[in-house]
């Protein structure tokens, strides 16, 4: 089992939180002028990646609050963990994690 730095509040057991997907998806711009086709695939035609892939995750059993994870599906090696909206943040271990 994994252990996960919420960046609200530190290290907790991946029992409390719930993987939301991959992150930094492009919603289309004009959603309700979009084939159904074409929404579907936003929705449903996830890439399902073997390496490196930012994904979202909520503390649901904790703060509640999303944010993101740059993992390796491969090893569950973190690679960083940053607040939604901001950027892909330095490998975690960094001093300042910026
Ligand atoms: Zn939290």
């Amino acid at each position: 089992m994994m252990t996960i730095k919420c960046p609200y509040c530190g290290e907790r057991s991946e029992a409390e939180y719930n993987f939301g997907g991959p992150a930094h998806l492009e919603r289309p711009s004009h959603a309700a002028e979009v084939s159904d086709k074409e929404w579907g695939n936003y929705l449903f035609m996830l890439d399902n990646v073997k390496g490196i892939s930012p994904e979202r995750w909520c503390h649901s059993h904790g703060c509640g609050r999303w944010f993101n994870i740059l993992r390796n599906t491969e090893t569950h090696e973190i690679l960083s963990i940053y607040k939604m909206g901001e950027g892909v943040k330095a490998a975690r271990g960094d001093k300042d994690g910026a």
